[in-house]
């Protein structure tokens, strides 16, 4: 938003939060105080800076502390006051919120480079400790990101590589769709600015191309809805530049996106989605093949919703998103769908969900225990969390999680340590494979263990990609 105003922030926070709103005042005149003099590279004041952070954090009901550190989020880095203070004044959490997104300083290192992987880790391990300073993190980014074009060439393309490389992945595993694909498209518009208007120009064009569709559409599926009596809202969406551009990328024709044209379809409750399913395919042919029920079985980023791919109006594929408005909450927002300020403690609500539900957690505790190095863990984070990942099935259809190129024993070592030490093979999809088999997308895998293993190998090692598989290979091999 430009020119935001306090007042915007707390009209924001009173639509949810009429008792904190006293503290995210004082929080603003606090910072604004501090900062004063100091200006932005647009030239405006400093703390519209903070105040914009804030403000997107108040957009996703974010709670009283949170906004507060979000409003002293650089006070201690560019200014005098101390953690102490900020706790005196404040309390604790804000006081370790703002110290939590505050980099380390300079002076404990002898290279730059040594500094940038310490601070690296120190965002992504705080997330183990209080996801908020994550979520702190990306919004600090986001409006970083949209006000970068008063930055040099070499800081914007440096900035656009780091956010592709370490807050996208990082907003994707948390399920935040909205900041990661806003944060995709800003970060292609500086890393490739050619490809950017580029395919930004396609988009328009598809936008003017498909206009007589997407209104039959929506019309159509109205209609057919309030006539079976079921309360619904449609949206329809065009893909973000960012995912088109990778699907051109890919060597993918236009017309094949199946998912370049998104209606969704939010219903009351989930016994509505079934039934909204079987009114959309009696009106729209489905694509075979292409209907995936992550109602069932949720995607790892706890995603759930239904999804089909019809051929639509003037026989346009179009995907069709089936989900109740509740869902669509957790598409939009990922973990921060939890947020909510009237069941109490924040922290301790978000920390329980993501211990609980998302995958990615376990394996982040594990590479930080296993490598005390800086290098190596982000190394290890990077290749294991952050690039292309493989999901398969158990087979209990359970899905799991795991770096691309992982094998049957990085599965085994997965589901459990005793599995993976009695592993004898596995069936792929009812095929019977050696345990090193490398895995794929959509894979039904079931482990073939025996009690009488002699364990596992040791050229196993070699071949296994996960750090928890590793280890325990390891570990076993010394006994
Ligand atoms: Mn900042």
């Amino acid at each position: 938003m430009n020119n935001l105003t306090v007042n915007d922030l707390l009209s924001k926070v009173a639509e949810y939060n009429i008792e904190g709103l006293e503290m995210v005042k004082k929080a603003y005149y606090y910072a604004e105080e501090l900062h004063k003099g100091q200006k932005r590279q647009s030239g405006e004041d400093y703390i519209t800076h903070p105040l914009n952070v804030a403000y997107t954090l108040a957009e996703m009901y974010a709670d009283t502390d949170t906004l507060c550190a979000a409003l002293l989020h650089d006070t201690l880095e560019d200014t005098k006051i101390t953690k102490e203070q900020i706790a005196i004044d404040f309390n604790d959490d804000v006081a370790n919120l703002v110290d939590g997104v505050t980099k380390i300083s300079r002076m404990n290192f002898a290279t730059k480079q040594e500094q940038n992987l310490a601070n690296t880790r120190k965002i992504i391990t705080s997330i183990t400790n209080d996801v908020r300073i994550i979520i702190i993190k990306l919004a600090d980014r986001l409006h970083n990101m949209r006000t970068l074009q008063f930055k040099s060439e070499f800081k914007q393309k440096e900035n656009a590589k780091e956010t592709l490389l370490l807050y996208v992945p990082l907003a994707d595993r948390l399920g935040m769709h909205i900041i990661k694909s806003e944060l995709e498209d800003l970060s292609l518009k500086y890393y490739n600015s050619d490809a950017y208007q580029r395919v930004r120009d396609i988009r328009m064009k598809i936008d003017e191309d498909t206009k007589q569709c997407r209104e039959e559409m929506l019309q159509t599926i109205n209609k057919v809805l309030t006539d079976a009596n079921i309360p619904h809202e449609l949206k329809i969406r065009t893909k973000n530049i960012y995912g088109i551009y990778k699907r051109l990328e890919q060597g993918q024709k236009l017309s094949d996106i199946h998912d370049l044209l998104a209606l969704k379809i939010l219903v009351d409750n989930v016994a509505k989605c079934y039934p909204t399913l079987g009114l959309v395919h009696e009106e729209y042919f489905p694509v075979n093949n292409r209907f995936k029920d992550y109602i069932a079985n949720p995607k790892t980023n706890l995603y759930s919703s239904l999804h089909t791919t019809v051929f639509g109006a003037e026989g346009r594929l179009v995907q069709i998103q089936i989900r109740t408005f509740e869902k669509e909450k957790i598409a939009s927002y990922g973990l921060t769908a939890f947020w909510n300020i009237n069941k109490g403690n924040a922290r301790n609500i978000m920390q329980e969900n993501l211990k609980n539900k998302y995958q990615f957690f376990e394996s982040l505790v594990e590479i930080d225990q296993t490598f005390a190095n800086n290098q190596e863990f982000v190394e290890h984070i990077q290749q294991e969390l952050l690039s292309q990942r493989v999901y398969v099935y158990t087979n209990k259809g359970e899905i799991m999680e795991l770096p691309s190129g992982s094998t049957a024993i990085d599965l085994a070592y997965k589901i459990h340590t005793d599995i993976g030490n009695k592993m004898v093979g596995a069936t792929v999809n009812d095929k019977l494979v050696e345990c090193g088999h490398t895995l794929h997308n959509k894979d039904r895998v079931k482990i073939i263990t025996d009690e009488q293993s002699s364990g596992p190998n040791i050229g196993w090692l070699d071949i296994v990609k996960t750090t928890k598989a590793k280890r325990q290979i390891k570990a076993y091999v010394k006994k």
